[in-house]
């Protein structure tokens, strides 16, 4: 092709100030920060996280945030930080002019969350902007505007006590094309209130608050002194909400390089979006594609499919082995060792997971919880059961805290009794370590009926224990399956009359397809032609249940898995599913002998304490609160 041909402008067609071909020249700064706006900031949220890194950063103990409108007519953000001088002050909206970096070294050592200098700019060239600040050692406060990236005038004395005061004022008005991609005042409302989540579980030591459109709609005190956990933990439910802050595991796990702390819910407690799951690296809020699927492994055994686990979670890792500078907005970050990230993650969350069975439910908790669970109060049998302990931690301590000191709004103030405050000083002071039972009574006890077809009832050390027969022998068949997976030997159970079954060709089809998967998985079955099938074997743990409908069932979830790639990442998954319909119905009549066998095979499964959808499998309750239930003073 003729490169001539290409070019359709002809010599004289090129108007007076429009672009020429071929002709480079240097963009002015207003027009460079412009551009440099479209990285950083897309909308409200992005400039309100931006001040709100700057004020963290400024070491701010107390941060005020204001937004008007959805953030589009306004967002200010008030601290009480270190301040900018005022000689300082048209150099903080100047492009690459920061603080916080001076050489290429301290890339790779960053410890604050700002460090590109190039928010400011950015944000003053696409909004009006007023900057007043006041430093320690300076009279009085001066401020700046900046319109649209021209400052207006030279630093002028203002009126402000202390720290930093930005407001924001009409984003885009200078690039029309921008604004139109702006949504409802609504949607970036719930942008920015997301973005000022992330900044207050990360922050319990500052104080906060939020003023919606004139009106105060968060006020989350700063975490100190003798109540810090409590505090914490009251920020967590503001934040997340009090039933998450009632199913939390507390994760706190030092590994080579790096820690891993914050809460993660029981499986019980899962999401059917990804939206609570938030993971911090060195206190920045990111995404990462590997510790998602840590994450996601830990939990694949205990949740549902198409149910999503909810966490906070804070890993810290040595400045060394991350680089924070891959993405303009800093919401990624590039680790030295992904590999190693990931798999401290995911052995962290998955013995913490693992640990919530029968044995454990009562001993394994942090001893704090079953202090108060001990001495918990009100005789509601769902919120008393060994499974739910943590949910009276937090409770229990929120109340407790409330009690004390009235600190903020959000939180009801039912639920205070002396009891909680009494259960929170034992628990620090009486707790010692006691050496296990030789246990003649096993965890679970043993059955001593059968309710409704349902539940059996046992009787431990402790009082009264219900398990769900279902779920528990879902757990169990479900274990069984994975363990005995790939092995084809004893754990199979060939049919003395191999099964023929008519199928549609379609599920022919998935059959063939995912032969080998099911020969893996203990079923042995051969085509027959296009419409039918023969079962020549099946899992031994599944060999009381009917057969043909088993393998129906089966091939039905194979279908919806679609392509045998998928139930190879999933293998857990489908085998879920199969353990639910090989295991016991509801309204089946067992056997004494048959329920305690359930009960020891449920002692000795992992994770037992949970079915694989993430319901429950057991309960109990002591006989100190069933004396409550009937006031029995003992
Ligand atoms: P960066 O945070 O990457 O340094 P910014 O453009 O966000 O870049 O801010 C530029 C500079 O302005 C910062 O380095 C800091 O010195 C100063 N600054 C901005 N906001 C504040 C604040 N709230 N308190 C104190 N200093 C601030
Ligand atoms: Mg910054």
């Amino acid at each position: 092709m003729s490169i001539n041909k290409v070019s359709t402008i002809q010599p004289g067609t090129i108007k007076p100030g429009a672009i020429q071909p071929g002709v480079i020249k240097q963009l002015d700064d207003a027009l460079i920060n412009q551009i440099a706006a479209g990285e950083v900031i897309e909308r409200p949220a992005s400039l309100l996280k931006e001040l709100l890194e700057n004020s963290i950063d400024a070491g701010a103990s107390a941060i005020n945030i204001q937004i008007e409108r959805g953030g589009l007519k306004r967002i200010a953000v008030i601290d009480n930080g270190f301040g900018i001088a005022a000689e300082q002050l048209e150099l903080s909206v100047s492009r690459h002019a920061t603080s916080k970096l001076s050489s290429v070294e301290d890339l790779f050592n960053v410890s604050t969350l700002g460090f590109r200098g190039e928010a400011l700019p950015s944000i003053a060239a696409v909004s009006r902007c007023q900057i007043r600040s006041t430093t320690a050692n300076q009279q009085g406060a001066w401020g700046i505007v900046v319109d649209g990236g021209k400052i207006n005038h030279k630093p002028k004395p203002v009126a402000l006590d202390e720290g930093t005061e930005v407001i924001i004022e009409d984003l885009f008005y200078n690039t029309p094309a921008r604004r139109k991609f702006l949504r409802t005042e609504k949607t970036e409302l719930k942008a920015c209130e997301k973005v000022i989540r992330r900044m207050l579980l990360v922050n319990p030591r500052i104080e906060f608050r939020v003023n919606v459109d004139g009106r105060e709609t968060m006020h989350a005190a700063a975490a100190y002194g003798q109540h810090e956990a409590a505090i914490k933990l009251k920020r967590l439910s503001q934040v997340c909400g009090k039933p998450f802050s009632e199913q939390v595991i507390e994760i706190n796990e030092d590994g080579q390089n790096m820690s891993l702390s914050g809460w993660i819910a029981l499986p019980t407690f899962s999401r059917s979006q990804r939206d609570m799951q938030y993971f911090y690296v060195n206190e920045r809020a990111i995404n990462d594609v590997s510790v998602s699927h840590a994450i996601r492994r830990a939990y694949s055994d205990v949740l549902y499919h198409g149910r999503h686990p909810a966490f906070v979670l804070f890993l810290k890792i040595a400045a060394a082995m991350v680089d924070v500078n891959v993405h303009p907005a800093k919401s990624e970050v590039r680790f030295r060792e992904p590999r190693s990230v990931h798999d401290f993650v995911y052995r962290s969350l998955h013995r913490a997971i693992a640990a919530i069975d029968p044995e454990q439910g009562e001993t394994g908790l942090p001893l704090a919880n079953r202090l108060i669970s001990g001495a918990g109060h009100g005789a509601s049998w769902g919120s008393e059961s060994s499974q739910r302990n943590i949910k009276m931690l937090v409770k229990d301590q929120i109340s407790a805290y409330e009690n004390l000191s009235r600190i903020g709004s959000g939180i009801g103030q039912t639920g205070i009794t002396q009891d909680s405050n009494a259960a929170i000083n034992e628990g620090a002071n009486s707790y010692r370590i006691e050496p296990q039972e030789s246990a003649e009574i096993p965890p679970l006890g043993y059955a001593i009926a059968q309710l409704k077809g349902i539940y059996i009832l046992a009787e431990n050390k402790d009082g009264l224990v219900v398990v769900d027969m279902h779920a528990a022998h879902e757990r169990i068949t479900y274990e069984g399956l994975k363990a005995t997976m790939g092995q084809h030997g004893d754990s199979v159970v060939p049919l003395l009359v191999p099964l023929q079954i008519n199928l549609s060709q379609t599920e022919v089809a998935v059959v063939e397809s995912f032969q080998r998967f099911l020969y893996d998985a203990g079923f042995e079955i051969s085509l027959l032609g296009e419409e039918s099938i023969v079962v020549r074997s099946v899992p031994e743990l599944l060999q009381k249940s009917d057969t043909e409908n088993l393998v129906r069932d089966v091939i039905s979830d194979l279908l919806e898995f679609g392509s045998s790639d998928r139930v190879i990442d999933s293998q857990h998954e489908v085998l879920s599913s199969v353990a639910c319909h090989g295991s016991v119905r509801a309204n089946r009549k067992l056997e004494s002998a048959e329920m305690n066998a359930l009960l020891r095979q449920m002692e000795e499964v992992e994770r037992s304490g949970q079915c694989n959808h993430g319901r429950p499998t057991w309960m109990s309750v002591s006989l100190q609160e069933l004396d409550k239930w009937f006031m029995r003073g003992r």
